[in-house]
């Protein structure tokens, strides 16, 4: 079995190292079209959402989408890019069906954003990749082609929705890096709520290119580029995949057989593919868009937009660590959904115990999520609410177990904890004095188990909490009842 096939580092143990740079498309979420007033829309019936100037007709005219340049902007300021004053677009001409004007309106030498850099996580290190440039284009339609007859189809109710391009510098090494740097990529985008980033539906795609060459060399060798990946898992394994081919042919002194071409990942056979080689390359005879005037920024526009900025995800999992005291692990699962980081926070503005919170979100609360299929704004229960639930398992005022019993019915009624649990009869007993007095009952009842415990054997402990939750109906505080077991028997401690 192959390295790629195992799942593992191609490169682990060779010679050889990869070279990876990553062209992200990004999707972004505004209301109508890139340069004209259709609504951008996913899911409506075939060519509903299209105009004339989606269409490509003669003597209609593009009108840039202000949103779409406010959110690569965004973006850009994000990840330190700079954003020169002065931006324009260009034509980048080739024919396909999904593509009716014949061009596709994008940036080439002007892009709104140059440079700036990506700071992510790799198995809890921090891994840096530049960026050569954010720009901003057209997206294209959709060819249908029907299975088994001569038949193809076109939907052009994607052409003409913005599409944000994210490109970076050769920086990454390994397939994991580059899945990390494409998932920090979604993290940031999502927190500035410039795109859905919904992976199925192609918000977020990218292409990668990747060579390979003897481990420390400096130069860049001949690249392939494999198109179109639309989850993180695919990226890993198409680049797992291209590189062990690569190394393989390095290997065995056909090094010359890889060449600069494109190249389609296939998931079913684990294997990447030709699509088309260098010497098919497009001319796209690119020249400025005649039909738009360059854009011209102020800086005080640009700092008006910087002044919109949330705190990044990164910046945001320090903070959980610094100042919450959560471990890393957490803070990450916590900082991963920024709609769930901002309920956690508001939930320990009021109730200010961050790790039994950070538990509970993670584990009772997405859970119900899950099993309701909701997202958290949908779940109905206030974040100063679910704190409450929280307090009252931390005093011993409901059990783990029933407090997700109790989280259940909140969603369903909206009605508080305290109420609840009240009402719903699952009330933990943790007065001392009460359960004292039951424990004393059990020991008195129950002289054989009590004898074992005596001599260390631990087991029996257990018939005794029993009992003493058939005695309080289940109410009993469990942890609380074995300590006073112990406190009254005077057994020896646990091993
Ligand atoms: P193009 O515009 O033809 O796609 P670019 O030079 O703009 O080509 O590069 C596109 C992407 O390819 C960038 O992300 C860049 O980092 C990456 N890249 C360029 N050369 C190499 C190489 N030799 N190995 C791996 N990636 C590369
Ligand atoms: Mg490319
Ligand atoms: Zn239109």
């Amino acid at each position: 079995m192959s390295a790629a096939a195992a799942g593992r580092d191609p490169l682990e143990s060779t010679r050889f190292e990869a070279v990876i740079g990553l062209e992200v498309h990004v999707q972004l979420l505004t209301r109508t079209k890139m340069f004209c007033r259709c609504e951008a829309r996913f899911g409506t019936e075939a060519n509903a959402l299209t105009c004339p100037v989606c269409l490509g007709l003669p003597g209609s005219l593009p009108c840039i989408n202000r949103r779409a340049v406010e959110s690569t902007v965004r973006v850009g300021l994000a990840f330190g890019s700079e954003i020169p004053l002065l931006t324009k677009f260009d034509r980048k001409s080739y024919f396909y069906p999904d593509l009716p004007k014949g061009y596709q309106i994008s940036q080439k030498d002007d892009p709104i954003c140059k440079g700036g850099r990506v700071e992510f996580f790799v198995d809890g290190e921090i891994r840096v990749a530049r960026l050569v440039r954010i720009h901003l284009e057209e997206d294209a339609g959709k060819n249908i082609h029907v299975e088994g007859r001569p038949e193809s189809w076109v939907d052009l109710n994607r052409a003409g929705t913005p599409l944000m391009e994210v490109v970076s510098e050769p920086d990454l090494r390994t397939p994991r890096e580059a899945g990390d740097y494409m998932r920090m990529l979604r993290q940031v985008m999502l927190y500035l709520g410039v795109s859905d980033c919904n992976m199925e539906e192609g918000s977020l795609r990218c292409d990668c290119n990747v060579s390979t060459r003897l481990r420390g060399a400096s130069h860049l060798e001949t690249r392939t580029e494999i198109k179109n990946l639309n989850s993180f898992l695919n990226v890993e394994k198409a680049l797992e995949h291209e590189i062990a081919r690569q190394i393989r042919l390095r290997e065995t002194g056909r090094e010359a057989e890889i060449v600069q071409e494109t190249r389609l990942y296939d998931p079913d056979r684990g294997e990447t593919r030709s699509m088309r080689g260098k010497e098919e390359a497009h001319d796209y005879r690119y020249f400025p868009e005649p039909d738009l005037a360059p854009l011209v920024f102020s800086p005080e526009w640009i700092d008006g937009l910087r002044a919109t900025l949330p705190e990044l995800p990164l910046v945001r999992l320090g903070r959980f660590q610094e100042d919450l005291g959560l471990s890393a692990y957490h803070a990450d699962q916590l900082v991963r959904d920024k709609e769930i980081a901002d309920y956690f926070e508001r939930c320990v503005e009021s109730y200010r115990q961050p790790q039994s919170v950070g538990n509970w979100v993670l584990n009772a609360l997405r859970e119900e999520l899950r099993s309701r299929g909701v997202g958290i704004e949908d779940i109905g229960v206030a974040p100063e609410r679910f704190a409450e639930l929280v307090r009252a398992v931390d005093d011993g005022a409901v059990s783990t177990q029933k407090a997700r019993d109790v989280l259940r019915a909140m969603a369903d009624s909206g009605r508080p904890a305290a109420e609840l649990i009240r009402e719903m009869g699952v009330e933990q007993i943790s007065d001392d004095s009460f359960l004292r007095g039951v424990v004393q009952d059990v020991i008195a009842a129950h002289p054989g188990p009590v004898e074992d415990v005596r001599r260390g054997k631990r087991n029996s402990i257990n018939f005794l909490v029993g009992q003493v939750m058939r005695r309080t109906k289940g109410q009993a505080n469990p942890a609380m009842a074995m300590s006073l077991i112990d406190e009254l028997i005077g057994s020896p401690p646990a091993e």
